[in-house]
């Protein structure tokens, strides 16, 4: 069978030699990262499609609501848990989970309905939803244009060194055409998503499951995930499919942290059919295990959650925590035969009580 990577098992010696090589490996990284970041900047607004020279931050969790967790003005990363070397533990409000890749006027038109908390009083609209899930899109496309990019410079980094590494070329080129199909994937999902915005379109997206709890959650959230398997290991996604035929269908899971209350949603595309036996089952559940669904969902799903300094170190110890958000979708096998079997076990719903379940936690 093909073993995951997981990153909580990189041992003490690689983790030593990463802090002995961190200054090397670091620079080497900060000059791609930054090359990348230069190479994949727009030109033009994602949304109004103005030319312009400066782009806006746009948060992916809003910072209105990463404030109500922050202690003096940062929070907590999943790397907090990991703590990889090269990566960073905590971050400023302002700089967490942010992408440039609409106009200022732009992001304070498009979004401003979701991220006012006032407008929580009542059950979210159509268009607050659509606007989330523009944003999740937003998010990715902004990643993969990213990854894009520094896949192309690491080529041509490697390119430079007179051993050149075959097996290393084919990888990025792997790399480098699933991430431009994932491209023009989520820029469709996006485009749909401004359709709905402007033509007012209703029931374009699925909520089934809306909760106001009232105490304030410690972790914030706002992203979109592919599920594996539903609660009784039968498929949902198969993300080895690489074919251009095959679309992953998303879950977008939005935790919010407001004052005194925290909110909490999740939803789909409508006529997202694989998602259906998954939903059914998730809304038979009693409430504090639907919350511990949703918290282990996100730590092993996505490495974009925000958690409150405040936090005791106790619960960023937790070694299956670690192992939860240390896990990956990466395979390594000899055969190359990728199958979903390595992911069974690892992302088996089952197992959502075994990590703690920071949505039962008070701020
Ligand atoms: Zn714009």
């Amino acid at each position: 069978m093909a073993e995951l990577f997981n990153f909580n098992e990189i041992g003490a010696i690689e983790r030593s030699s990463m802090k002995k090589n961190r200054i090397d490996f670091s620079k080497l990284y900060s000059r791609l990262s930054e090359k990348s970041r230069e190479d994949s900047k727009p030109s033009h607004c994602l949304y109004c499609e103005q030319k312009h020279n400066k782009f806006c931050n746009s948060h992916s969790v809003p910072a209105s609501f990463l404030r109500n967790i922050a202690v003096d003005g940062k929070v907590y990363t999943t790397n907090k848990i990991l703590d990889l070397p090269l990566f960073d533990t905590e971050k400023g409000v302002n700089n967490s989970g942010t992408f440039q890749l609409i106009c200022r006027q732009c992001d304070n038109q498009i979004f401003r309905e979701y991220e006012n908390y006032l407008n929580y009083k009542e059950h979210p609209t159509d268009k607050m939803i659509a606007q989330i899930a523009l944003k999740n899109h937003m998010r990715f496309i902004g990643k993969r244009r990213f990854e894009i990019s520094l896949y192309n410079n690491m080529k041509e980094e490697f390119s430079k060194k007179s051993a050149r590494n075959h097996l290393l070329d084919g990888y990025i080129d792997d790399m480098l055409r699933v991430a431009n199909l994932d491209l023009l994937e989520y820029i469709r999902d996006f485009k749909h998503c401004k359709k709905i915005i402007e033509k007012e379109w209703l029931n374009e997206h699925y909520l089934f499951y809306y909760e106001k709890l009232d105490y304030t959650v410690p972790i914030a959230f706002q992203g979109e995930v592919c599920l594996n398997f539903d609660f009784l290991g039968h498929p949902i996604n198969d993300i080895y499919n690489k074919s251009k035929d095959y679309k992953l269908q998303t879950l977008h899971i939005s935790i919010f942290p407001i004052e005194s209350q925290s909110i909490i949603m999740l939803f789909t595309k409508n006529g997202n059919k694989r998602l259906r036996q998954f939903y059914k089952q998730y809304s038979s559940l009693e409430h504090k295990d639907k919350l511990s669904a949703i918290n282990f969902i996100i730590f092993s799903l996505s490495e974009d959650v925000f958690m409150s300094k405040s936090l005791h170190d106790r619960f960023m110890e937790n070694d299956s925590l670690k192992r939860v958000a240390g896990l990956t979708s990466i395979q390594f096998s000899e055969k190359n035969n990728i199958s979903q079997e390595g992911l069974t076990e690892e992302f088996d719903l089952s197992k959502r009580n075994d990590i703690p379940n920071f949505l039962l936690m008070e701020n």
